[in-house]
C-alpha cells in the first residue's frame, strides 16, 4: 500500500499530514499527487468524502514552495462554486501549508472587496476564489491571472449546475497556457467533457470510485403519504416533518432539513422556528457572514436543525450529523446519496428519513436503481392527523414563547434550547380550532348569523370556515410565488443577466422584437421623415 512518505512530498507538508493524523493516503490521493508532482495535467472523477481537497492542495504547496508570490499576481489558483467549499479549501490549505511561509487569500462574495484587495496587493501564492468574486476583482483592475502556474477546478459539475462555466473558460483564457490544470467533477457530463477536452493537455485520468451506495452505518426510512388535497402538500409536510423530528426525540441531536428549491428552504427554517424548534436556513441567497454564523452555530452544537438547500450543503464537512431530513425527494439521484451522506460520517452511526407523496414515485425508483437497494418504507408518526395539520401556525404558547426567546436574543440574554423541548416532543400537531381568531361580523353580517345561531357562541365549524379560506388562498399564493421564484432562478442562470423586473411574468411578444432605425433622410425633410416614418418601418432589423 501506498504510503505518505512514497508519494515525493515536500517534507513540511509530510510533517503537517501526519498531525493531522493521516496515516496512508486515499486512492486519489495516491493516484493524483505523483502525476501532479510531474507537472501533469489531471483530471480527477471523484467527489466529497474521497480526499480529493488534499490530492490537490498537497502538490500544490509542494510544487509552489519555491518561488516568490508577486503583488497582484497569484501564482496559484483554486475555484470553487460555493464560498462555503472554497472556504473550507482554504481551511485545509492552512493544515497543511502551517510549516510553510507560502501565502494565500481567499476570495468570496459577500466579504468586503478593501481586506481581498489588501491581500492581493501584497501578492499571494495560492487564490481560493468562486469565479464570480474573481472576475469581479480581475474587472475592477485588481489582479493580473498571468501568473498562475497552477490552476484547480473543484466540484465542476456543481459550477455546471448553478452556470458558471462561461465563467470558468473566461478564467481559463486568462490564465498562461503553460499553466498546470487540475480539474475535479464528480461526473462527466457532456458539457464538462468539452471543457476538459479544450484546457487540460493530456491529463492524467484518475476516476474513483463512485459513492453511489449508501453507507451501512446510515439507517434510511422513506415515509409516503398521500395530502388530503393537492395544495395542501407544503403545509401538510411541514406537519409530517415536525413529527418526524419530534418522534426521534434526543436521538436526533442535530439535523439538516434538506429543500429541493431555496425558497422552500426559508418558509420552512421559519415555519420549524415558529413551532419552537432551534432550526436556522441556509442557501445561496443569504449573505455570507450569516452563513457563516449558521455553520459555525451547527457545527458548535448551538443550532439544532439547519435547513439547507443541495448547493449550500454540498461538500460541507460536519463531522456529527445524526440525522438527515429529506423534505423533499432529490430530483437527481445522485443527490440523495450526498445528502444522507451528511449523516453517519467518520464512522457514526446516522439516520436519514426521507418524506416522499405518491407524485415522487418515479424519483424514488431512480434513487433505488442508482443505490442498488429499496429505501425502508416507514409510517407516519403516530397520532398525526393530517386532516388537522391544515394550519401551519403553532399553538399560541409557542408563538408567544418564540417571540420571547427572540427578545431575549435580542438582547444577548438568552440562546435557544438545542433541541425542541420535552414538552414540545408531547406537542400532537397543532389542531385549527386552537389558534382560530374570532373575528368580529359586521353588525349586517351580524344580524341573520345571530338568527340561523341563537346560542351564545357560533359553533367551532363555523368559525373555522374563515380561517381555512384564508390559509387556501394563502397557499395558492405560496404555490404561485414558488412557480415565479423557479422561473426567476432559471432566468438568473442564462447568461443574458436577469430579467428586467417591472412587467410581471408576461412580456408581450413585440417588446422582444428589434427595431431597425431608418436610414437618415435628408436634411431638409427630416421633420416630415419623424412624423410618418414610425408607421411604415419594418420591426424585424434581422429580416431586412
Ligand atoms: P475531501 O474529500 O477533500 O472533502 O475530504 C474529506 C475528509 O477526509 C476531510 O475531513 C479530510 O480532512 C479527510 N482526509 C483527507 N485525506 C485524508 C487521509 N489521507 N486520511 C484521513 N483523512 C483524510
Amino acid at each position: 500500500m501506498t504510503k505518505f512518505s512514497d508519494l515525493d512530498l515536500d517534507p513540511r507538508v509530510l510533517q503537517a499530514i501526519s498531525e493531522a493524523g493521516y496515516e496512508t493516503p486515499t486512492p486519489i490521493q495516491a493516484q493524483a499527487i505523483p502525476e501532479a508532482l510531474k507537472g501533469r495535467d489531471v483530471l480527477g472523477i471523484a467527489q466529497t468524502g474521497t480526499g480529493k481537497t488534499a490530492s490537490f492542495t498537497l502538490p500544490m504547496i509542494t510544487l509552489l514552495g519555491q518561488g516568490r508570490a508577486r503583488a497582484r499576481m497569484p501564482r496559484s489558483l483554486v475555484l470553487a462554486p460555493t464560498r462555503e467549499l472554497a472556504a473550507q479549501v482554504a481551511e485545509n490549505f492552512d493544515i497543511y501549508a502551517k510549516h510553510t511561509k507560502l501565502t494565500k487569500a481567499l476570495l468570496i462574495g459577500g466579504v468586503a472587496f478593501g481586506e481581498q484587495d489588501k491581500l492581493i496587493d501584497r501578492g499571494v501564492d495560492v487564490l481560493i476564489a468562486t469565479p464570480g468574486r474573481l472576475l469581479d476583482h480581475f474587472e475592477r483592475g485588481k489582479l493580473l491571472l498571468t501568473g498562475v502556474q497552477i490552476m484547480v477546478v473543484d466540484e465542476a459539475d456543481r459550477m455546471l449546475d448553478m452556470g458558471f462555466i462561461p465563467d470558468i473558460e473566461r478564467i481559463f483564457q486568462l490564465t498562461p497556457f503553460s499553466r498546470q490544470t487540475m480539474f475535479y467533477s464528480a461526473t462527466m457530463a457532456p458539457e464538462i467533457e468539452r471543457i476538459t477536452n479544450t484546457f487540460l493537455t493530456n491529463p492524467a485520468r484518475i476516476e474513483v470510485a463512485r459513492q453511489a451506495t449508501t453507507g451501512t452505518n446510515i439507517e434510511q426510512r422513506l415515509i409516503t403519504f398521500t395530502p388530503t388535497r393537492k395544495d395542501r402538500t407544503f403545509t401538510e409536510k411541514r406537519a409530517v416533518l415536525r413529527e418526524l423530528i419530534r418522534a426521534e426525540g434526543e436521538a436526533c441531536t442535530n439535523g439538516i432539513v434538506f429543500c429541493n428549491r431555496k425558497v422552500d428552504v426559508d418558509v420552512l427554517a421559519k415555519s420549524l422556528k415558529a413551532h419552537g424548534f432551534n432550526a436556522a436556513p441556509i442557501h445561496g441567497d443569504l449573505d455570507q457572514s450569516q452563513r457563516t454564523k449558521t455553520l459555525d452555530a451547527f457545527r458548535d452544537g448551538g443550532l439544532h436543525i439547519l435547513v439547507a438547500s443541495d448547493v449550500a450543503a454540498r461538500g460541507l464537512d460536519i463531522p456529527a450529523v445524526s440525522h438527515v431530513f429529506n423534505f423533499d425527494v432529490p430530483s437527481h439521484p445522485e443527490d440523495y446519496v450526498h445528502r444522507i451522506g451528511r449523516t453517519g460520517r467518520a464512522g457514526r452511526s446516522g439516520r436519514a428519513i426521507t418524506i416522499a407523496v405518491p407524485a415522487d414515485d418515479k424519483l424514488v425508483k431512480a434513487i433505488e436503481s442508482l443505490v442498488k437497494q429499496e429505501i425502508p418504507r416507514g409510517a407516519l408518526p403516530e397520532g398525526l392527523d393530517l386532516a388537522a395539520a391544515g394550519s401551519d401556525r403553532p399553538p399560541r404558547e409557542d408563538r408567544r414563547g418564540t417571540r420571547d426567546r427572540d427578545r431575549d436574543r435580542s438582547r444577548g440574554r438568552d440562546r435557544e434550547p438545542k433541541k425542541p423541548r420535552v414538552e414540545e416532543a408531547a406537542v400532537p400537531v397543532v389542531v385549527e380550532a386552537v389558534e382560530i381568531e374570532v373575528e368580529k361580523p359586521s353588525a349586517a353580517a351580524a344580524a341573520p348569523a345571530a338568527a340561523a345561531a341563537p346560542a351564545a357562541a357560533p359553533a367551532r365549524d363555523e368559525r373555522r370556515e374563515p380561517r381555512r379560506e384564508r390559509e387556501d388562498r394563502r397557499d395558492d399564493r405560496r404555490d404561485r410565488d414558488d412557480r415565479r421564484e423557479d422561473r426567476r432562478d432559471r432566468r438568473d442562470r442564462r447568461e443574458d443577466g436577469p430579467a428586467v423586473v417591472g412587467m410581471g411574468d408576461h412580456v408581450p411578444e413585440f417588446i422582444l422584437r428589434s427595431f431597425a432605425l431608418p436610414e437618415r433622410p435628408p436634411a431638409d425633410d427630416s421633420a416630415a421623415f419623424e412624423e410618418e416614418a414610425p408607421a411604415e418601418q419594418p420591426v424585424h432589423a434581422e429580416e431586412e
